[in-house]
């Protein structure tokens, strides 16, 4: 990639932005929330651009939630938005396998929450593990043993707060015993918010378990992956030149938005720090960065 020089968002440079794109892409986790906290100025900041005619787009790789919920998390906070706008990785996983034909007589097997089997049930898919093997130990089975479904043809494994070694067991058989079955990852993040009070472990914890075990690698559907973006393109006929992402992660948002052609703003209110984007060992350089969402519409004014 080519290297570009790091440019604090000016009063011009934001006026110029905002003027050559018609969407903006929002990462939620850092740039919308963290967690279940709003970010400051958020809703005047997007009501700004709206009444500029800007169309959104919310991208978010955390799957614990299905589109329907996330729904319900905008409002609470006090945001509008319609279900057409959020792209989670739970729903990016459910297209996937609809895109690819997934047969409906074969199961999907969940390492994740409610969130991924909602968006797959949804799509006419059943599933199992999930939230119903939260409690389940290798040592109520029969001689330490899992006898599992043959008729799983995909594992997906995302965020899951009630990961545990039956489940990763279980997928391990999937995948190592079944070489046509599907190994899908919803993302890989290393690091998250579940409080503002502190970043946690992301989906990458528990991809990477699965990697351990069964030697092989996934296919990715939320960002840095292209696929929710062509997924995107596809339905709004929006043209990626025309888009901005906006996001609090270098390997994930930042990448995503160079890898499909878009502008990008990195806001420094999440998991990146400046002295992070700085770094000289940093490869990866956003178009513009500035300290949050509520900067972009405050340097309009100026
Ligand atoms: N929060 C947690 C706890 C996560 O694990 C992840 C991703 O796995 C995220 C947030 C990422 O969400 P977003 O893409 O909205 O930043
Ligand atoms: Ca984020």
């Amino acid at each position: 990639p080519k290297v570009r020089a790091l440019q604090a968002l000016s009063p011009q440079t934001a006026r110029s932005l905002v003027d050559s794109v018609d969407a903006f892409l929002f990462d939620c986790d850092g740039v919308i929330w963290k967690g279940d906290k709003l970010i400051d100025g958020v809703p005047e900041a997007l009501q700004t651009l709206r009444s500029l005619g800007k169309k959104f787009v919310f991208v978010t790789n955390n799957s614990r939630k299905s589109r329907k919920q996330y729904m319900k998390k905008f409002l609470s906070l006090g945001i509008n938005v319609n279900e057409e706008e959020i792209f989670s990785s739970s729903f990016a996983a459910a297209m996937f396998l609809k895109l690819n034909n997934f047969p409906q007589d074969k199961k999907v097997y969940v390492i994740g929450e409610e969130g991924i089997v909602e968006e797959m049930e949804l799509a006419g898919f059943t599933c199992l593990g999930g939230p119903k093997d939260a409690e389940k130990t290798i040592q109520q089975m029969p001689n330490f043993r899992i006898e599992h479904d043959k008729s799983v043809g995909a594992v997906v494994v995302g965020l899951d707060l009630h990961v545990n070694y039956y489940k990763l067991h279980y997928a391990t058989l999937c995948i190592r015993e079944n070489p046509g079955c599907l190994f899908i990852a919803t993302n890989r993040d290393a690091l998250g918010h579940l409080t503002d009070s502190q970043e946690c472990p992301g989906a990458g914890c528990m991809v990477a378990a699965v990697c351990g075990t069964t030697e092989k690698e996934p296919v990715v559907v939320g960002k840095p992956s292209t696929f929710m973006m062509d997924f995107l393109v596809k339905r709004f006929q929006i043209d990626t030149s025309k888009m901005c992402m906006v996001g609090d992660r270098l390997d994930t948002d930042i990448l995503f938005g160079q890898n499909t052609g878009c502008k990008t703003l990195l806001v420094l209110s999440g998991i990146t720090t400046l002295s992070a984007l700085q770094d000289p060992s940093n490869n990866i350089h956003p178009d513009y960065y500035t300290s949050n969402v509520f900067s972009i519409a405050d340097l309009l004014k100026k």
